[in-house]
C-alpha cells in the first residue's frame, strides 16, 4: 500500500480503477498458480522514482519459497497439466495472454510508469506494445518447432532423425530498466516450446510482473508453468541460478553480475543465455544526415533516461561535420521535457533510484576531471525525485573512462575522427559489443562499415529499432545467445538424435 506522497501524485494524475485497486492490495508472489505471501517476514520497499514515495512492499523470498517455486515448475514440466499441452494449446495461451495485456495495456503502463519511472507515452507504445507483439509472434512459433531426417551413410539400413525437446525448467532473471518488456522477452519463447519458468524481477521493479501473474490466472495458464518470486539478486537471484532443479538460465543484467551467473550455470552444467551491458557506438560520416542522428539520440541515449542497454552512448563524428552535429544534438537534448512520468507530455523521467542518479553524477564528475567539454546538462534537477539533466560531453577520446564504461544514464560522449578506418577502429575499441549504428548516404560505405563493426545489432541511419522477429544479443562482453526472433527458440530446445535399424 502506497504512502501519502504517492497518493498526492495519484490525485494529480488519476490512474485506472484497476491500477489503483492493484496498488492498494498487499503484494504476494506467484507460485504454482497461486498468490502466496511467502514463508519469511522480510519485506522490500519499492519506491516511486518521481517523488521518492513508498509505492509498495514485496516479500523477500526465502530459500524455502524458491524451492517451492522450482518444484512447482519441475512438476508442471514433467507430469502436471502443462506437460500434457499440445503446441496448439501453448499457442492459445500466449495469444490469450496477448489479448489480456492489450485489454489492460493502460493499467500495465501506469503501474510500470510508477514503478520504473518511465514516461508513460513511450512506455505504452514501446514497452507494452512491443510485449503484445512478442506474445503473438512467439505464439506463432509454438506450432512450428521441427526436427529433421538425416541421410546417414554407415553400412546397413537406418532411419535417423532429430527431435526438438524443451530443455526443462528455466530460471529467468531480469533488470529494472524494462521490467515488463524484458520479462516478456524471457517468458514467451520458453512457454512456446513447452518449458516452465521461475522468474525473478529486479527488486526495484517487481510490480508489473505481479500484475501479469493475475492475467496468467485469468488466461487459465496451468499451475507451475510460470512462477514469479521477488527479492534481492544477491540472495534470491543467486540461490535460484545455483538451484539443482534448474535446467537453463536466461539472464539479462550487468556484465559484472552476468559473469557470476555464467559460473553458476557451469557448476550445474546448465544452458545459459546472458544479455549484458553495452557502450554502443554511433558513427556519423561526413555525408550523414544530422536530423537522423539527432532523432537516434532521442530514441536511444535520451530515451528511458538513458537506462537502455543498447543506447548509442558514444558518438563518433567526422571532423568536417563535428561542430554542426554537437550543436544539433545538444540543442535537442536541452529542450527535452523532463517531468512526472504519468504526464503524457513528459519526454524524460527520473533515474530509477537515488543510487543510480548518484552513479551517473559520479561519472559526470569523472568526465569533467578527464577534460571532456560539457556542452549541456551535467547536473541533477532540483526538487523531489531522481531527476537528471540530459548531458552531452564533446571533445572526448577513447582513453577516457566516460567513453569506455557503461554509465547507464542520459550521458552522451562525442568524439571526432578523420578517416573511415579510424572510426571503425575507435568504435570497436571497447569491451562491449551489444549494438552500433552508422550514419551515411553512401550505400557501399554503409555495408562495409556494418560488416566491420563488432556488435550484435547494427542500424543504418537510425538506432535502437527492435522487432519481435529480429534477434537481439551482444558480442564480446555484452553476452552470449539471442533473445527475440527464431534464434531465441533454439536456446530452449534440446536436440535428440534418434536411430532406427530397419
Ligand atoms: P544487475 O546485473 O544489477 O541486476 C539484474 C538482475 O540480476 C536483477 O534482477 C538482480 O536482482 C539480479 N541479480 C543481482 N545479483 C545477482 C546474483 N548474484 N545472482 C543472480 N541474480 C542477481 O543489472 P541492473 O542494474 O538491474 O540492470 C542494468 C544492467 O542490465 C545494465 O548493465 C544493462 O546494460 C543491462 N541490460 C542488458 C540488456 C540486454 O538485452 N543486453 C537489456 C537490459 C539491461
Amino acid at each position: 500500500m502506497y504512502d501519502n506522497t504517492v497518493k498526492d501524485y495519484l490525485d494529480q494524475f488519476p490512474v485506472t480503477a484497476d491500477a489503483r485497486a492493484f496498488l492498494e492490495q498487499p503484494r504476494q508472489m506467484f507460485i504454482n498458480g497461486e498468490f502466496l505471501a511467502g514463508s519469511g517476514d522480510g519485506l522490500i520497499d519499492v519506491l516511486e522514482p518521481c517523488t521518492g514515495g513508498l509505492l509498495a512492499q514485496t516479500p523477500a523470498a526465502t530459500e524455502a519459497d524458491i524451492d517451492l517455486a522450482v518444484a512447482a515448475a519441475g512438476s508442471a514440466f514433467r507430469e502436471g497439466e502443462w506437460s500434457k499441452t499440445t503446441a496448439a494449446d501453448r499457442q492459445g495461451f500466449l495469444l490469450k495472454l496477448a489479448d489480456l495485456v492489450e485489454e489492460h495495456a493502460q493499467t500495465i503502463a501506469e503501474i510500470e510508469s510508477l514503478d520504473a519511472g518511465k514516461a508513460i507515452s513511450g512506455c505504452l507504445a514501446v514497452d507494452i506494445g512491443g510485449s503484445i507483439d512478442l506474445l503473438r509472434y512467439m505464439a506463432g512459433w509454438a506450432t512450428k518447432i521441427e526436427g529433421a531426417t538425416r541421410s546417414v551413410s554407415i553400412p546397413g539400413e537406418h532411419l535417423a532423425y532429430t527431435l526438438k525437446e524443451p530443455v526443462g525448467v528455466v530460471a529467468a532473471i531480469v533488470p529494472w530498466n524494462w521490467p515488463f518488456n524484458m520479462a516478456i522477452w524471457k517468458i514467451c519463447a520458453p512457454l512456446a516450446v513447452g518449458c516452465t519458468l521461475v522468474l525473478k524481477p529486479a527488486q526495484l521493479t517487481p510490480l508489473s510482473m505481479l500484475y501479469f501473474a493475475g492475467l496468467c490466472q485469468q488466461a487459465g495458464l496451468p499451475p507451475g508453468a510460470l512462477n514469479i518470486i521477488t527479492g534481492r539478486g544477491s540472495s534470491v537471484g543467486n540461490y535460484l541460478v545455483s538451484h539443482p532443479g534448474i535446467n537453463k538460465i536466461s539472464f539479462t543484467g550487468s556484465t559484472e553480475v552476468g559473469i557470476g551467473v555464467g559460473q553458476a550455470a557451469m557448476t550445474n552444467i546448465n544452458h545459459v543465455t546472458l544479455e549484458l551491458g553495452g557502450k554502443s557506438p554511433m558513427v556519423f560520416f561526413e555525408d550523414g544526415d544530422v536530423e537522423r542522428v539527432v532523432q537516434a539520440t532521442q530514441q536511444s541515449i535520451f530515451f528511458n533516461t538513458g537506462q537502455v542497454c543498447s543506447a548509442g552512448s558514444r558518438l563518433y563524428v567526422h571532423r568536417s561535420r563535428y561542430d554542426e552535429v554537437v550543436a544539433a544534438v545538444a540543442e535537442r537534448a536541452s529542450a527535452m521535457k523532463i517531468g512526472l512520468t504519468l504526464d503524457p507530455t513528459t519526454e524524460m523521467g527520473p533515474a530509477i533510484s537515488a543510487g543510480q542518479r548518484q552513479a551517473v553524477l559520479d561519472y559526470i564528475a569523472i568526465g569533467r576531471e578527464e577534460g571532456a567539454r560539457l556542452v549541456c546538462g551535467g547536473e541533477a534537477v532540483e526538487g523531489p525525485g531522481n531527476y537528471l539533466q540530459p548531458t552531452v560531453f564533446a571533445d572526448c577520446d577513447n582513453s577516457m573512462r566516460i567513453v569506455q564504461e557503461e554509465i547507464f544514464g542520459p550521458v552522451l560522449v562525442i568524439i571526432p575522427f578523420d578517416a573511415d578506418e579510424e572510426a571503425v577502429q575507435l568504435a570497436n575499441d571497447n569491451q562491449y559489443g551489444l549494438a552500433a549504428s552508422v550514419f551515411t548516404r553512401d550505400i557501399s560505405r554503409a555495408h562495409r562499415t556494418v560488416s566491420q563493426l563488432q556488435a550484435g545489432s547494427v542500424w543504418v541511419n537510425t538506432h535502437d529499432l527492435i522487432d519481435s522477429c529480429t534477434p537481439f544479443g551482444g558480442f564480446k562482453a555484452s553476452g552470449i545467445g539471442k533473445d527475440l526472433g527464431p534464434e531465441q527458440l533454439t536456446h530452449f530446445l534440446e536436440t535428440k538424435s534418434v536411430w532406427i535399424e530397419l
